[in-house]
């Protein structure tokens, strides 16, 4: 089955076709920058134009950097706040001429295209995903079960606030953060998710998993730490593969 992916970021829209049999992208990968505003309507037309490039109106899968129910979305932190309550499913739809759009949240599927398609183990115990980006997403894998919307990147920590504007990567570069200062903030950030939840692995995903060389070595936690091996094309691929669901193992 060949699915259309699209991932939506807060800096960049990516698109490609998905074989879902192998996980791979079938046609180049497609990236806009996200036009500044981050508004429902310009976001949108992008992905009209990816599906428009690839000459694409069958079945399309969102990822969305947001809380996602029933395809419509519920917050909104590095994209406009006019997306709260826009049904992202039907603007989709709208844009591309597309009747079956499935959109879940970026992290989510990112793991869930790591559990499918990756290298790492996450069939058992509790997994906490997390996406390094201009967020910080996080999911949940319990258990080989996706617990969707965990919004972990917004865990309000004592004296310094929000984690995501404390420790994503956004923040170090806003910042000009050494990959020390940074790895020690997210370090912290780990320990409040650990104490709070008890993980049996955190999973690191986003471009910065890449390069684990520069930062791992500060990560002090007592969980084990792994690297996703799905790495810029994993939103795009989890997206796709949302659109048919996770086979039951
Ligand atoms: C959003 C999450 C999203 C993450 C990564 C956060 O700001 O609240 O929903 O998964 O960014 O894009």
């Amino acid at each position: 089955m060949k699915v259309l992916g699209i991932d939506v970021g807060g800096s960049g829209i990516k698109g490609a076709i998905v074989d879902l049999k192998t996980g791979r992208l079938l046609t180049d990968r497609i990236r806009y920058v996200t036009p500044p505003g981050g508004r429902p309507r310009p976001m949108a037309l992008k992905v009209g134009m990816i599906a428009k490039k690839l000459e694409w109106k069958g079945r399309i899968g969102v990822g969305f950097p947001s809380v996602i129910k029933n395809n419509v979305a519920l917050s909104a932190s590095n994209i406009a706040k006019s997306w709260i309550g826009t049904d992202v499913g039907k603007l989709i739809s709208e844009v591309t001429g597309s009747k079956n759009v499935t959109v879940l949240n970026d992290a989510d599927a990112a793991a869930i295209a790591e559990y499918e398609y990756g290298q790492q183990k996450m069939e058992k115990g509790l997994v906490i995903f997390i996406t390094i980006g201009t967020g910080l997403g996080t999911a949940f894998i319990n258990n080989g079960e996706l617990v969707p919307n965990l919004e972990l990147g917004h865990l309000y920590l004592k004296k310094r606030g929000d984690a995501e504007w404390y420790a994503s990567n956004a923040a170090r570069k806003r910042n000009n953060h050494s990959w020390s200062v940074w790895a020690k903030r997210f370090n912290h950030v780990l320990g409040e998710m650990e104490a709070l939840f008890q993980p049996d692995q955190f999973i690191l995903g986003g471009g910065i998993s890449k390069r684990p060389e520069l930062f791992a070595h500060h990560l002090t936690v007592d969980t084990p730490i792994r690297m996703a091996s799905l790495k810029n094309e994993a939103g795009i691929i989890g997206a796709a593969l949302a659109a048919r669901g996770l086979k039951k193992r």
